[in-house]
Protein backbone atom coordinates (compact mmCIF):
# COMPACT_ATOMS: atom_id res chain seq x y z
CA UNK A 1 0.00 0.00 0.00
CA UNK A 2 0.91 3.68 -0.65
CA UNK A 3 2.74 4.99 2.58
CA UNK A 4 0.87 8.09 2.04
CA UNK A 5 -2.55 6.04 2.19
CA UNK A 6 -1.50 4.90 5.68
CA UNK A 7 -2.58 6.46 8.90
CA UNK A 8 0.26 7.28 11.25
CA UNK A 9 0.84 8.02 14.69
CA UNK A 10 3.72 9.17 16.92
CA UNK A 11 4.16 10.95 20.21
CA UNK A 12 4.73 14.71 19.23
CA UNK A 13 5.89 15.13 23.17
CA UNK A 14 9.34 14.09 24.66
CA UNK A 15 9.36 10.96 26.09
CA UNK A 16 9.43 10.51 29.82
CA UNK A 17 7.81 12.39 32.63
CA UNK A 18 5.83 15.70 31.94
CA UNK A 19 2.73 17.94 32.74
CA UNK A 20 1.53 16.24 29.45
CA UNK A 21 1.90 14.34 26.79
CA UNK A 22 0.55 14.80 23.24
CA UNK A 23 0.48 11.57 20.51
CA UNK A 24 -0.58 12.97 17.04
CA UNK A 25 -2.04 10.98 14.85
CA UNK A 26 -2.68 12.06 10.92
CA UNK A 27 -3.55 10.29 7.51
CA UNK A 28 -7.22 9.27 5.49
CA UNK A 29 -8.30 7.70 8.80
CA UNK A 30 -7.09 9.68 11.54
CA UNK A 31 -10.90 10.53 12.26
CA UNK A 32 -12.34 6.32 11.92
CA UNK A 33 -9.34 5.09 13.77
CA UNK A 34 -9.62 7.72 16.61
CA UNK A 35 -13.45 6.99 16.72
CA UNK A 36 -12.32 3.61 17.75
CA UNK A 37 -10.90 4.83 20.70
CA UNK A 38 -11.90 7.43 22.01
CA UNK A 39 -14.93 7.62 24.08
CA UNK A 40 -16.23 11.68 24.07
CA UNK A 41 -17.43 12.74 28.07
CA UNK A 42 -20.83 14.25 26.33
CA UNK A 43 -22.90 11.74 25.54
CA UNK A 44 -24.05 12.12 21.47
CA UNK A 45 -20.78 13.72 20.50
CA UNK A 46 -19.10 11.79 17.83
CA UNK A 47 -15.47 12.61 16.65
CA UNK A 48 -16.62 11.52 13.11
CA UNK A 49 -18.53 14.43 12.84
CA UNK A 50 -15.80 16.71 14.43
CA UNK A 51 -15.21 19.95 12.82
CA UNK A 52 -11.31 21.10 12.40
CA UNK A 53 -9.95 23.59 14.81
CA UNK A 54 -12.53 22.06 17.40
CA UNK A 55 -11.97 20.10 20.23
CA UNK A 56 -13.68 17.41 22.67
CA UNK A 57 -12.89 16.28 25.97
CA UNK A 58 -12.90 12.38 26.61
CA UNK A 59 -11.25 9.39 27.89
CA UNK A 60 -9.04 6.80 25.56
CA UNK A 61 -9.94 2.90 25.64
CA UNK A 62 -7.48 0.50 25.47
CA UNK A 63 -9.02 -3.27 25.02
CA UNK A 64 -12.13 -1.78 25.30
CA UNK A 65 -11.47 -0.59 29.24
CA UNK A 66 -11.29 3.55 29.84
CA UNK A 67 -7.71 5.04 29.99
CA UNK A 68 -6.81 8.29 30.51
CA UNK A 69 -8.28 11.71 30.44
CA UNK A 70 -7.76 12.87 26.69
CA UNK A 71 -8.39 15.92 24.76
CA UNK A 72 -8.64 15.88 21.38
CA UNK A 73 -7.59 18.65 19.18
CA UNK A 74 -9.15 18.27 15.40
CA UNK A 75 -7.92 19.41 12.20
CA UNK A 76 -9.16 19.24 8.87
CA UNK A 77 -7.32 17.93 5.73
CA UNK A 78 -5.98 20.35 3.71
CA UNK A 79 -6.15 22.95 6.92
CA UNK A 80 -3.24 21.42 9.31
CA UNK A 81 0.80 20.86 9.69
CA UNK A 82 0.64 17.60 7.51
CA UNK A 83 -2.26 18.94 5.15
CA UNK A 84 -3.80 15.49 6.00
CA UNK A 85 -6.79 15.07 8.30
CA UNK A 86 -5.05 15.49 11.91
CA UNK A 87 -6.10 14.72 15.48
CA UNK A 88 -4.01 15.47 18.41
CA UNK A 89 -4.60 13.67 21.68
CA UNK A 90 -3.36 15.28 24.83
CA UNK A 91 -3.32 12.90 27.66
CA UNK A 92 -1.38 13.16 31.20
CA UNK A 93 2.02 13.14 31.12
CA UNK A 94 4.33 10.03 31.58
CA UNK A 95 5.38 6.57 29.33
CA UNK A 96 2.88 4.34 30.45
CA UNK A 97 -0.27 6.76 29.60
CA UNK A 98 1.90 7.23 25.93
CA UNK A 99 2.83 3.94 25.51
CA UNK A 100 -0.98 2.96 25.95
CA UNK A 101 -2.04 5.49 23.69
CA UNK A 102 -0.28 4.31 21.10
CA UNK A 103 -0.67 0.73 21.26
CA UNK A 104 -4.89 1.50 21.08
CA UNK A 105 -4.07 3.27 17.60
CA UNK A 106 -1.91 0.94 16.73
CA UNK A 107 -4.41 -1.92 17.66
CA UNK A 108 -6.88 -0.08 15.98
CA UNK A 109 -4.90 0.69 12.33
CA UNK A 110 -2.26 3.70 12.47
CA UNK A 111 1.18 2.64 11.78
CA UNK A 112 3.92 4.30 13.77
CA UNK A 113 5.79 7.07 12.38
CA UNK A 114 8.79 7.08 11.24
CA UNK A 115 11.28 9.51 11.74
CA UNK A 116 10.38 13.08 10.44
CA UNK A 117 7.53 11.54 8.73
CA UNK A 118 4.28 14.13 9.54
CA UNK A 119 6.87 16.90 8.22
CA UNK A 120 8.04 14.73 4.94
CA UNK A 121 3.95 14.60 4.23
CA UNK A 122 3.50 18.01 5.04
CA UNK A 123 6.37 18.62 2.29
CA UNK A 124 4.51 16.01 0.31
CA UNK A 125 0.85 17.45 0.44
CA UNK A 126 2.91 21.39 -0.61
CA UNK A 127 2.37 22.57 3.02
CA UNK A 128 6.20 23.57 2.88
CA UNK A 129 9.06 23.91 0.85
CA UNK A 130 12.26 22.01 1.82
CA UNK A 131 14.01 24.57 2.80
CA UNK A 132 10.91 25.21 5.20
CA UNK A 133 11.39 21.50 6.65
CA UNK A 134 14.63 21.45 7.34
CA UNK A 135 14.25 24.58 9.50
CA UNK A 136 11.68 22.63 11.15
CA UNK A 137 14.78 20.50 12.49
CA UNK A 138 16.68 23.35 13.04
CA UNK A 139 13.98 24.85 15.37
CA UNK A 140 14.06 22.26 17.15
CA UNK A 141 17.99 21.54 17.57
CA UNK A 142 18.47 25.30 17.99
CA UNK A 143 20.01 26.34 21.42
CA UNK A 144 20.28 29.78 21.59
CA UNK A 145 17.16 32.79 21.05
CA UNK A 146 18.25 33.93 18.08
CA UNK A 147 19.35 31.19 16.52
CA UNK A 148 15.66 29.88 16.91
CA UNK A 149 15.09 33.28 15.37
CA UNK A 150 16.73 32.08 12.68
CA UNK A 151 15.59 28.86 11.97
CA UNK A 152 12.19 30.52 12.60
CA UNK A 153 12.41 32.94 10.05
CA UNK A 154 13.71 30.06 6.91
CA UNK A 155 10.65 28.87 8.51
CA UNK A 156 8.61 31.18 7.61
CA UNK A 157 9.31 30.69 4.14
CA UNK A 158 12.07 33.83 4.11
CA UNK A 159 14.64 31.88 2.89
CA UNK A 160 12.41 30.54 -0.23
CA UNK A 161 11.58 33.90 -1.09
CA UNK A 162 15.17 35.21 -1.22
CA UNK A 163 16.54 31.90 -3.35
CA UNK A 164 13.27 32.37 -5.34
CA UNK A 165 14.05 35.98 -6.00
CA UNK A 166 17.53 35.12 -7.68
CA UNK A 167 15.92 32.17 -9.53
CA UNK A 168 13.15 34.54 -10.77
CA UNK A 169 16.18 37.04 -12.05
CA UNK A 170 18.19 33.85 -13.56
CA UNK A 171 15.01 32.29 -15.14
CA UNK A 172 14.41 35.38 -17.03
CA UNK A 173 18.29 36.09 -18.05
CA UNK A 174 18.03 32.18 -19.08
CA UNK A 175 14.82 32.62 -21.15
CA UNK A 176 15.80 35.63 -22.76
CA UNK A 177 18.88 33.82 -23.99
CA UNK A 178 17.20 30.92 -25.50
CA UNK A 179 14.78 32.88 -27.28
CA UNK A 180 17.35 34.63 -28.78
CA UNK A 181 19.57 31.58 -29.54
CA UNK A 182 16.60 29.01 -30.36
CA UNK A 183 13.95 31.19 -32.34
CA UNK A 184 16.29 33.23 -34.69
CA UNK A 185 13.21 34.43 -36.36
CA UNK A 186 11.05 35.43 -33.80
CA UNK A 187 11.84 39.45 -33.02
CA UNK A 188 13.83 38.57 -29.68
CA UNK A 189 15.71 42.00 -28.80
CA UNK A 190 19.85 41.18 -28.22
CA UNK A 191 20.53 41.26 -24.72
CA UNK A 192 23.22 44.04 -24.17
CA UNK A 193 26.70 42.88 -22.04
CA UNK A 194 26.26 45.32 -19.35
CA UNK A 195 22.74 44.05 -18.51
CA UNK A 196 24.03 40.65 -18.87
CA UNK A 197 26.71 40.89 -16.75
CA UNK A 198 24.88 42.96 -14.38
CA UNK A 199 22.34 40.53 -13.62
CA UNK A 200 25.25 37.84 -13.31
CA UNK A 201 26.78 40.02 -11.05
CA UNK A 202 24.44 41.18 -8.42
CA UNK A 203 22.69 37.28 -7.92
CA UNK A 204 26.04 36.41 -7.85
CA UNK A 205 26.59 38.65 -4.66
CA UNK A 206 22.96 37.90 -3.50
CA UNK A 207 24.59 34.17 -3.18
CA UNK A 208 27.58 35.36 -1.47
CA UNK A 209 25.93 37.17 1.02
CA UNK A 210 23.70 34.18 2.04
CA UNK A 211 26.69 31.67 1.64
CA UNK A 212 28.80 34.22 3.57
CA UNK A 213 25.69 34.48 6.26
CA UNK A 214 25.81 30.12 6.59
CA UNK A 215 29.02 30.30 8.98
CA UNK A 216 27.37 32.91 11.48
CA UNK A 217 24.09 31.35 11.11
CA UNK A 218 24.87 27.89 12.41
CA UNK A 219 26.76 29.12 14.99
CA UNK A 220 23.92 30.97 16.48
CA UNK A 221 21.95 27.75 16.14
CA UNK A 222 24.30 25.05 17.17
CA UNK A 223 27.04 26.89 19.13
CA UNK A 224 30.55 26.78 18.38
CA UNK A 225 33.49 24.20 19.24
CA UNK A 226 36.00 26.55 20.92
CA UNK A 227 39.54 26.17 22.26
CA UNK A 228 41.14 27.50 25.29
CA UNK A 229 45.12 27.95 24.88
CA UNK A 230 47.43 29.37 26.64
CA UNK A 231 50.80 28.31 29.09
CA UNK A 232 49.54 27.45 32.61
CA UNK A 233 48.91 30.08 34.70
CA UNK A 234 47.82 33.10 32.49
CA UNK A 235 44.33 32.44 33.77
CA UNK A 236 42.64 30.27 31.28
CA UNK A 237 40.44 27.94 34.30
CA UNK A 238 39.79 31.68 35.60
CA UNK A 239 38.12 32.53 32.53
CA UNK A 240 36.75 29.47 32.34
CA UNK A 241 34.72 30.28 35.45
CA UNK A 242 33.70 33.66 34.21
CA UNK A 243 32.09 32.33 31.41
CA UNK A 244 30.61 29.48 33.14
CA UNK A 245 29.19 31.11 36.31
CA UNK A 246 30.55 28.80 38.12
CA UNK A 247 34.16 26.78 39.87
CA UNK A 248 34.13 23.82 36.98
CA UNK A 249 37.49 23.96 36.41
CA UNK A 250 39.73 23.82 39.18
CA UNK A 251 41.93 26.99 39.80
CA UNK A 252 45.26 26.86 41.61
CA UNK A 253 48.20 28.83 41.77
CA UNK A 254 50.63 26.08 40.78
CA UNK A 255 51.47 25.57 37.24
CA UNK A 256 50.02 23.01 35.28
CA UNK A 257 46.97 21.47 36.98
CA UNK A 258 44.66 22.03 34.49
CA UNK A 259 45.82 18.32 32.89
CA UNK A 260 43.29 17.26 30.24
CA UNK A 261 41.03 18.80 28.08
CA UNK A 262 37.77 19.46 30.06
CA UNK A 263 35.04 20.08 28.13
CA UNK A 264 32.12 21.83 28.94
CA UNK A 265 29.13 23.72 27.25
CA UNK A 266 29.34 27.81 28.17
CA UNK A 267 26.66 30.07 27.00
CA UNK A 268 28.19 33.37 26.02
CA UNK A 269 25.36 35.80 25.21
CA UNK A 270 23.43 34.17 21.89
CA UNK A 271 26.48 32.05 21.15
CA UNK A 272 27.19 28.34 22.85
CA UNK A 273 30.84 27.54 23.18
CA UNK A 274 31.61 24.02 23.64
CA UNK A 275 34.82 24.42 25.47
CA UNK A 276 37.43 22.24 25.29
CA UNK A 277 40.05 23.31 28.21
CA UNK A 278 43.75 22.68 27.56
CA UNK A 279 46.39 21.25 29.28
CA UNK A 280 48.44 24.58 29.03
CA UNK A 281 50.89 25.26 26.64
CA UNK A 282 54.93 24.60 27.67
CA UNK A 283 57.84 24.36 26.33
CA UNK A 284 57.51 20.41 25.61
CA UNK A 285 59.74 18.51 26.95
CA UNK A 286 61.38 20.76 28.73
CA UNK A 287 60.72 19.07 32.15
CA UNK A 288 59.74 15.63 30.04
CA UNK A 289 56.79 15.79 31.52
CA UNK A 290 54.69 13.07 29.43
CA UNK A 291 51.02 13.32 30.79
CA UNK A 292 51.51 17.19 29.85
CA UNK A 293 53.04 16.60 26.76
CA UNK A 294 49.87 14.30 25.37
CA UNK A 295 47.59 16.90 26.78
CA UNK A 296 50.03 19.66 24.61
CA UNK A 297 49.40 17.28 21.83
CA UNK A 298 45.87 16.90 22.01
CA UNK A 299 45.45 21.01 22.30
CA UNK A 300 46.94 21.11 18.89
CA UNK A 301 45.02 19.04 17.38
CA UNK A 302 41.71 20.57 18.28
CA UNK A 303 43.03 23.66 17.38
CA UNK A 304 42.87 22.52 13.79
CA UNK A 305 39.25 21.65 14.34
CA UNK A 306 38.21 24.54 16.48
CA UNK A 307 35.70 27.36 15.26
CA UNK A 308 36.52 29.73 17.97
CA UNK A 309 40.44 29.64 19.36
CA UNK A 310 40.57 31.94 23.02
CA UNK A 311 44.05 32.38 23.19
CA UNK A 312 44.95 33.51 26.74
CA UNK A 313 48.72 35.60 27.79
CA UNK A 314 49.58 37.28 30.68
CA UNK A 315 49.30 40.78 30.41
CA UNK A 316 51.63 41.08 33.63
CA UNK A 317 54.68 39.26 32.26
CA UNK A 318 56.63 39.73 29.21
CA UNK A 319 55.49 36.98 26.17
CA UNK A 320 57.96 34.25 26.37
CA UNK A 321 58.04 31.87 24.06
CA UNK A 322 55.42 29.41 24.74
CA UNK A 323 53.63 32.93 24.06
CA UNK A 324 54.67 33.46 20.94
CA UNK A 325 54.25 29.54 19.47
CA UNK A 326 50.86 29.69 20.90
CA UNK A 327 49.64 32.96 18.62
CA UNK A 328 52.21 31.77 15.66
CA UNK A 329 49.92 28.80 15.75
CA UNK A 330 46.60 31.11 15.74
CA UNK A 331 47.22 33.33 12.84
CA UNK A 332 44.89 32.23 9.97
CA UNK A 333 42.63 30.70 12.95
CA UNK A 334 39.33 32.43 14.15
CA UNK A 335 40.94 33.29 16.93
CA UNK A 336 40.64 36.11 19.81
CA UNK A 337 44.06 36.67 21.64
CA UNK A 338 43.23 37.92 25.69
CA UNK A 339 45.83 39.87 27.87
CA UNK A 340 44.61 38.84 30.86
CA UNK A 341 45.45 40.01 34.43
CA UNK A 342 45.30 43.34 33.34
CA UNK A 343 44.99 44.66 36.83
CA UNK A 344 48.67 43.77 37.15
CA UNK A 345 49.78 45.41 33.99
CA UNK A 346 51.03 48.65 33.55
CA UNK A 347 50.76 48.77 30.07
CA UNK A 348 49.32 46.50 27.40
CA UNK A 349 50.31 48.06 24.10
CA UNK A 350 53.67 46.29 23.38
CA UNK A 351 51.89 42.66 24.11
CA UNK A 352 48.94 43.88 21.97
CA UNK A 353 51.42 44.91 19.18
CA UNK A 354 53.33 42.12 19.03
CA UNK A 355 50.00 39.83 19.31
CA UNK A 356 47.96 41.79 16.98
CA UNK A 357 49.34 40.32 13.64
CA UNK A 358 48.26 37.09 14.56
CA UNK A 359 45.35 37.01 15.72
CA UNK A 360 41.72 38.27 14.23
CA UNK A 361 41.22 40.45 17.43
CA UNK A 362 42.70 40.99 20.67
CA UNK A 363 41.19 42.51 24.09
CA UNK A 364 42.53 43.12 27.42
CA UNK A 365 40.60 42.29 30.45
CA UNK A 366 40.71 40.64 34.15
CA UNK A 367 39.31 37.46 34.64
CA UNK A 368 38.92 37.48 37.77
CA UNK A 369 36.18 40.04 37.06
CA UNK A 370 32.52 39.49 36.90
CA UNK A 371 32.49 42.82 34.26
CA UNK A 372 35.14 41.41 31.88
CA UNK A 373 32.41 39.33 30.49
CA UNK A 374 30.29 42.03 28.50
CA UNK A 375 33.62 43.16 26.43
CA UNK A 376 34.35 39.51 26.19
CA UNK A 377 31.02 38.06 24.80
CA UNK A 378 31.02 41.29 22.47
CA UNK A 379 34.38 40.66 20.70
CA UNK A 380 33.39 36.49 20.33
CA UNK A 381 30.19 37.87 18.98
CA UNK A 382 32.06 40.58 16.27
CA UNK A 383 34.97 37.40 15.25
CA UNK A 384 32.13 34.70 14.46
CA UNK A 385 30.36 37.62 12.02
CA UNK A 386 27.12 36.80 14.76
CA UNK A 387 26.81 40.75 16.11
CA UNK A 388 26.75 41.52 12.22
CA UNK A 389 23.97 39.03 11.37
CA UNK A 390 20.23 39.91 11.05
CA UNK A 391 18.41 37.19 12.94
CA UNK A 392 15.16 38.51 11.31
CA UNK A 393 16.39 37.91 8.00
CA UNK A 394 16.66 34.35 6.10
CA UNK A 395 19.64 32.02 5.91
CA UNK A 396 20.91 29.16 4.76
CA UNK A 397 19.98 26.48 6.93
CA UNK A 398 21.69 22.91 6.35
CA UNK A 399 25.31 21.93 4.37
CA UNK A 400 22.76 20.48 2.36
CA UNK A 401 21.82 24.31 0.81
CA UNK A 402 25.49 25.49 1.42
CA UNK A 403 26.12 22.96 -1.26
CA UNK A 404 23.49 23.83 -3.23
CA UNK A 405 23.88 27.35 -3.06
CA UNK A 406 27.74 27.23 -3.48
CA UNK A 407 27.32 25.30 -6.40
CA UNK A 408 24.95 28.15 -8.14
CA UNK A 409 27.31 30.46 -7.08
CA UNK A 410 30.09 29.12 -8.57
CA UNK A 411 28.35 28.60 -12.21
CA UNK A 412 27.03 32.49 -12.10
CA UNK A 413 31.15 32.93 -11.42
CA UNK A 414 31.57 30.63 -14.43
CA UNK A 415 29.19 32.41 -17.15
CA UNK A 416 30.90 36.03 -15.74
CA UNK A 417 34.58 34.10 -16.73
CA UNK A 418 33.36 32.86 -20.03
CA UNK A 419 31.42 36.46 -20.93
CA UNK A 420 34.45 38.28 -20.43
CA UNK A 421 36.57 35.93 -21.88
CA UNK A 422 34.22 36.43 -25.20
CA UNK A 423 32.67 32.96 -25.38
CA UNK A 424 29.47 32.99 -26.89
CA UNK A 425 25.82 32.96 -25.06
CA UNK A 426 25.22 29.46 -25.55
CA UNK A 427 27.77 28.83 -23.42
CA UNK A 428 26.19 31.54 -21.00
CA UNK A 429 23.46 29.45 -21.30
CA UNK A 430 25.02 26.09 -20.14
CA UNK A 431 26.46 28.27 -16.78
CA UNK A 432 22.62 29.18 -16.07
CA UNK A 433 20.70 26.06 -16.39
CA UNK A 434 23.30 24.75 -14.04
CA UNK A 435 23.25 27.71 -11.77
CA UNK A 436 19.05 27.49 -11.69
CA UNK A 437 19.50 23.18 -11.40
CA UNK A 438 21.42 24.27 -8.27
CA UNK A 439 18.71 26.55 -7.02
CA UNK A 440 15.81 23.65 -7.90
CA UNK A 441 18.14 21.24 -6.05
CA UNK A 442 18.32 24.09 -3.03
CA UNK A 443 14.78 24.86 -2.89
CA UNK A 444 13.34 20.82 -3.47
CA UNK A 445 11.04 21.72 -6.92
CA UNK A 446 11.89 20.75 -10.47
CA UNK A 447 11.95 23.34 -12.45
CA UNK A 448 13.53 21.88 -15.54
CA UNK A 449 10.31 23.01 -17.51
CA UNK A 450 10.68 26.54 -15.89
CA UNK A 451 12.82 28.14 -18.52
CA UNK A 452 10.77 26.60 -21.41
CA UNK A 453 7.81 27.91 -19.41
CA UNK A 454 8.81 31.60 -19.84
CA UNK A 455 10.32 31.38 -22.96
CA UNK A 456 7.00 31.21 -24.19
CA UNK A 457 4.96 33.20 -21.61
CA UNK A 458 7.24 36.26 -22.04
CA UNK A 459 8.27 36.08 -25.46
CA UNK A 460 5.42 34.32 -27.36
CA UNK A 461 7.48 31.87 -29.13
CA UNK A 462 5.34 29.61 -31.17
CA UNK A 463 2.33 31.82 -31.51
P1 LIG B 1 45.58 28.47 34.05
O1 LIG B 1 46.71 27.62 34.46
O2 LIG B 1 45.86 29.16 32.77
O3 LIG B 1 44.27 27.78 34.05
O4 LIG B 1 45.52 29.68 35.12
P2 LIG B 1 44.52 29.85 36.36
O5 LIG B 1 43.17 30.24 35.90
O6 LIG B 1 44.66 28.68 37.24
O7 LIG B 1 45.14 31.15 37.01
C1 LIG B 1 46.45 31.17 37.56
C2 LIG B 1 46.52 32.20 38.66
O8 LIG B 1 46.31 33.50 38.14
C3 LIG B 1 45.45 31.99 39.73
O9 LIG B 1 46.04 32.26 40.98
C4 LIG B 1 44.41 33.00 39.40
O10 LIG B 1 43.69 33.43 40.52
C5 LIG B 1 45.25 34.14 38.85
N1 LIG B 1 44.51 34.98 37.91
C6 LIG B 1 43.78 34.60 36.84
N2 LIG B 1 43.26 35.67 36.20
C7 LIG B 1 43.66 36.75 36.89
C8 LIG B 1 43.47 38.18 36.72
O11 LIG B 1 42.80 38.66 35.78
N3 LIG B 1 44.05 39.01 37.64
C9 LIG B 1 44.80 38.52 38.67
N4 LIG B 1 45.31 39.39 39.50
N5 LIG B 1 45.00 37.21 38.84
C10 LIG B 1 44.46 36.33 37.98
Amino acid sequence: MDRLQQTICALATPPGAGGIAVVRVSGPDAYPIVEKIFAPLHVGRRVAEAKGYTAMLGHYLLHGQEMDETIALFFREPHSYTGEDVIELSIHGGTAMADGLLEALITAGAAPAGPGEFTRRALEHGRMSLTQAEAVMEVIAANGRQGAALAKSALDGRLAKRIGAIQTALQSLNAHLTAWIDYPEEDVPELSDVQLLQTLRTQKAELDSLINGYGAGAVLRRGVDCVLLGRPNVGKSTLLNLMAGFDRAIVTPVAGTTRDIVEQAVQLGEIRLNLFDTAGVREVGADGDAIEAEGIRRSWKKLDEAGLVLAVFDAAQPLTDADREVARRCQDRPALAILNKQDLADSTENAAGTLRPYFKKVITLCAKEADSLQPLTEAVAELLGTAQLDPGAAQLCSARQLAAATRARDAIEEAIHARQAGYGLDAIGICLTDALQALCDLTGEDASDATIEEVFETFCVGK
